[in-house]
């Protein structure tokens, strides 16, 4: 029997976790529980995109109050997880990716002598303030973890260099690739839940920007280089859906508000979000999640920071790391808009984060039940065998 307690706080934990809670529920035991547990770091964000993935959590902390740092939703956390720690007495706590939620959920559970999984483990700037907090929330998380998670053979290396045993490292894929596909499966067969991508037939710039390290100057440049984009070519409609967080949304608004061929809306549930991806022309992001599923998916992307964790989408092609940088944006846009060998050379789909299969290796080792490669294997080899003896 195992309880496995899966905590989850953000938008991106909530997707990528979603393929996870499935698999664990759909391959658990009857003596098995599976408890989800939400601390509401992104709560409209986060209860909005669980939603869609028919997920309800179990358990739901209500940490956040505005204009809270870092610092103290680590704090809150650590005490209100722990009293759940107390309660539920799990034999497993499951986190994922780099927020304050990972960093107080994985130290806390530690504290209480619970294993931790950490799912998306690995990933690293080597670089403390660049993404900041999160370079740290996920070495905290991979300091304490039992089980590590890696989407990548290079997420695995810095963790062996780091001196973890490498049975405690598994090597999955990401479970973003799984998300993606679970949900375009549904989308396809409810096609009422299809959203229109826009009404004209100019080319889609889907934008997103929210980083901490992009507050300030650097938002502003980057609002700047969206107008003179927007100015320069006639063919384009720039959506861009703002980040809640007012030190973005204050400059977004003010420096894009009624310019022509931008709308900034809302932030996008996640299946309207996936139809805008699909279609995009090019995506202009600084997200990390943004460069997995436009390299799953083939959509050139200029990627709004200087270094990346995420170095596969990068060398496989499909995103370009041009930071900040008010002319490299516009250049680098013009020559994909303008030039369409550039644009076919990265609009190509690539499978580095995996087959979609990361979720169901992270159930199967969860819940003791094997290795879910050598498992599916054999039972390849043995309905093979069955086909032949029965004269198929
Ligand atoms: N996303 C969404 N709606 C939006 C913008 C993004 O559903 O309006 C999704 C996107 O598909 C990706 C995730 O949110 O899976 C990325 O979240 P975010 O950029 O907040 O975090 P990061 O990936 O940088 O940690």
């Amino acid at each position: 029997m195992s309880r496995i307690l899966v905590v989850l706080g953000t938008r991106p934990e909530a997707i990528k976790l979603a393929p996870v809670i499935h698999a664990l529920r759909e391959h658990a035991r009857d003596d098995d529980e599976v408890v989800v547990c939400s601390t509401g770091q992104h709560r409209e964000m986060l209860a909005q995109t669980l939603g869609a993935f028919g997920i309800t959590p179990d358990l739901d902390l209500d940490v956040m109050e505005p204009g809270q740092c870092p610092s103290d939703v680590v704090g809150k956390l650590m005490i209100e997880l722990g009293k759940v720690y107390k309660q539920t007495s799990p034999d497993w706590v499951v986190v994922q990716g780099d927020t304050a939620t990972v960093a107080a959920g994985a130290l806390s559970a530690f504290m209480h002598r619970i294993k931790v999984a950490h799912v998306e483990a690995g990933l690293r700037t080597h670089d403390k303030s660049k993404p900041f907090p999160e370079e740290i929330n996920r070495r905290v998380a991979g300091v304490v973890a039992d089980m590590h998670f890696a989407a990548t053979e290079q997420a695995s290396d810095h963790l062996l260099r780091e001196g973890n045993a490498p049975n405690s490292i598994m090597v999955t894929g990401n479970t973003v690739v799984d998300a993606l596909r679970w949900m375009s499966d549904k989308m396809r067969q409810n096609t009422d839940s299809s959203v229109n991508g826009h009404a004209d037939n100019a080319r889609l710039v889907l934008v997103t920007a929210h980083r901490r390290e992009s507050h300030g100057e650097p938002i502003r440049e980057v609002c700047r280089a969206l107008k003179e984009i927007a100015e320069q070519h006639h063919d384009i409609r720039i959506v861009y859906p703002v980040h809640m967080n007012p030190n973005i949304s204050g400059p977004v608004r003010e420096i894009l508000e009624g310019v022509e061929r931008i709308t900034l809306c809302d932030p996008l549930d996640y299946p309207s979000f996936m139809e805008r991806m699909s279609n995009a022309y090019m995506i202009i992001t600084d997200s990390g999640g943004i460069q997995e599923e436009a390299s799953v998916i083939g959509v050139p992307t200029l990627l709004l920071r200087e270094s990346t964790e995420r170095p596969e989408a990068v060398q496989a092609g499909v995103v370009l790391p041009v930071g900040t940088d008010h002319d490299l944006i516009v250049k680098s846009a013009a020559a994909l808009l303008t030039d369409p060998e550039v644009h076919a050379r990265m609009a190509k789909p690539v499978s580095v984060f995996g087959d979609g299969q990361a979720s169901q290796r992270i159930a199967y080792e969860l819940l003791g039940l094997g290795r879910f490669d050598d498992i599916t294997q054999q039972r390849s080899v043995n309905s093979s065998f069955d086909r032949v003896g029965s004269g198929h």
